[in-house]
């Protein structure tokens, strides 16, 4: 049975949760029995996020085949089993290179090249490409309705059910009901217009999501259903919840799966989202709180630690916990802050993470916030750059390499103990080439990283251009420093620990892609054990502390 589509598009404002809609929807048919995959179309003529602005663009989200991509694939993977790769999202300035690729190599035997039908054409086989051996293909179109840049893909979907038919091809639609304080009421203008626009351009929405901070009562819906032409049962209410983990049993509590299921007539097994009703109960009911400090760059805007935010959570939920992120913007360890000094920022974190970055703000902070939990012996994970810093931190205060640096930040410096490996090998330069996607990596038996992956083998995801100088492995691991993991052949280091620490780990891959709800990523839930039971004992350690002072302050105070 060739696949079915829903097409997910989203009208009134952005940043509605297209992408977790799409991401719960494939959630929800999977608890049917339903195969599915996911893919997003993204208008904006970057041939891929890779060297757009995490503050503008949010965290690159990197695939085993090392795609650069949309966060939401991200969503896509956490909630769902699709197989994500380069096929799995689109921009236009992708669609655009391929096509001109293909004119210029004459494919297009001299006709003239035009959006209809040539962009809509490519659009359409990417689609159907994501859609082989799947029940349901999902398809989020990026951007919001009406937009100029979206018109080719809206072009696109309302072939697609031209050519497919109806019960082949779904169109949900994610929309804004808000609640506007002045008139104490809920408003469905916003919808109807963004309908309209929908119809103008030849689209009829099956399904409304609409995104608002209440329940949408009978008659809201059916006015909504009204002006829209659906049908009463398909305007969903899709209420704020605080996790997102909820919005999957938010959609099934409302029939969003059987009604889908009877839009495109198929038959599936009853519903099981027993794992994802454990989760969410593990969310609001944790047994204690857990603190993390995460020292880096781009920390005033979270989506940029998308991936890594979450993995902690899934970490966090291992072990029944509810975990208390602070960002710390590295930059501000440096000097005093106020008052401050960094070892009183750092204080009270029961474990303290340097997550990946590029460029050279903030290090000196990065390196002061690793010296603090080395010493300090408060746990430690450092992912990617988090890794290179650690090294680096090492090399300087524990090998005596005063001026070891990365030559990514000091290109000059005597002891590059990071580095290119092209660098070395006098290889030229290759521009913005980076280590990308899935590499396997080889554990040292009898390491920490041993014990957290239970194996020898595992594949993690990269994405850096920097690497560990092997020229510096002799002193480093003299003093101290164990090399846990590697590439098969030895060329790249990819783990490091310290074996008198509690637990003082780094990796040179990105752990935090991998991870999901119902499958922690191990590097992840054994930080945030390990930091759990560093502030227990911290906390006991000043609670006999203060009771010491209760009873006989002279001694407390000559400590
Ligand atoms: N800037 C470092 C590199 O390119 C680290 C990159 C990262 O943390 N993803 O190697």
């Amino acid at each position: 049975m060739p696949a079915k589509y829903i097409f997910v598009t989203g009208g009134v404002v952005s940043s509605l949760g297209k992408g977790l809609a799409a991401a719960s929807i494939g959630c929800l048919l999977e608890s049917r029995g339903m195969k599915v995959n996911i893919m997003k179309f993204d208008p904006y003529l970057n041939v891929d996020p890779g060297t757009m602005s995490p503050f503008q663009h949010g965290e690159v989200f990197v695939t085993d085949d090392g795609a650069e991509t949309d966060l939401d694939l991200g969503h896509y993977e956490r909630f769902t089993h699709a197989k994500l790769s380069r096929d799995n999202n689109w921009t236009t300035g992708r669609l655009y290179e391929q096509i001109i690729a293909k004119e210029r190599r004459g494919d297009y035997l001299g006709k003239t090249v035009q959006v209809i039908p040539h962009v809509t054409n490519e659009i359409k086989s990417a689609m159907k490409k994501v859609a082989q051996d799947v029940d349901i293909a999902i398809v989020e179109i990026g951007g919001t309705v009406g937009d100029i840049e979206s018109l080719p893909f809206m072009e696109a979907i309302r072939q697609m059910r031209q050519e497919l038919g109806r019960e082949h091809t779904l169109f949900v639609h994610v929309t804004l009901v808000p609640f506007i304080a002045a008139a104490q009421e809920l408003k469905t203008k916003p919808t109807q217009h963004s309908v309209k626009e929908l119809l103008s351009i030849g689209i009829q929405p099956d399904i409304l999501l609409c995104r608002t901070d209440r329940f949408l009562a009978k008659d809201i819906k059916s006015k909504i259903a009204l002006f829209c032409n659906v049908a009463d049962e398909a305007v969903i209410t899709a209420k704020d919840v605080a996790s997102v983990y909820e919005v999957p049993l938010v959609f099934a509590n409302e029939g969003v799966d059987t009604l889908v299921l009877k839009y495109l007539h198929m038959e599936a097994k009853d519903r099981d989202l027993s794992k994802w009703e454990d989760i969410v109960h593990r969310v609001y009911n944790p047994k204690d709180t857990v603190t993390i400090g995460i020292v880096g760059k781009y920390v005033e805007y979270e989506d940029s630690y998308k991936s890594l935010k979450e993995a902690l959570v899934h970490g966090a939920l291992a072990h029944n916990l509810k975990v208390q992120i602070n960002w710390i913007e590295a930059e501000g360890l440096e000097s005093a802050n106020g008052d401050k000094s960094y070892e009183a920022q750092l204080e009270g974190y029961d474990g303290i993470l340097v997550p990946g970055g590029f460029g050279k703000r903030g290090i000196e902070g990065m390196l002061l916030a690793i010296r603090y939990a080395r010493e300090k012996k408060v746990p430690y994970f450092g992912i990617c750059l988090g890794m290179q810093t650690a090294c680096i931190e090492f090399a300087r205060n524990v090998v005596g390499l005063e001026e070891a640096n990365s030559s990514e930040f000091d290109p000059a410096t005597p002891h590059r103990v990071i580095y290119k490996l092209r660098e070395l090998r006098g290889v030229e330069e290759l521009g913005g080439t980076m280590r990308l996607g899935a590499w396997p990596c080889k554990i040292e038996p009898g390491t920490l990283a041993h014990t957290i992956y239970g194996k020898l083998e595992i594949s993690e995801r990269h994405r850096h251009r920097y690497e560990f100088n092997r020229e510096y492995e002799e002193p480093m691991v003299a003093a101290g420093l164990r090399i846990s993991g590697s590439t098969p052949d030895g060329t790249y280091v990819e783990m490091v620990e310290l074996p008198d620490h509690p637990h003082f780990i780094g990796c040179q891959f990105h752990p935090e892609f991998k991870s999901k709800p119902l499958e922690p990523h191990p590097l992840f839930s054994t930080f945030v054990g390990a930091a759990y039971r560093h502030g227990l004992k911290r906390r006991a350690e000043k609670e006999t502390e203060a009771v010491e002072l209760f009873h006989r302050p002279e001694k407390v105070a000559r400590r």
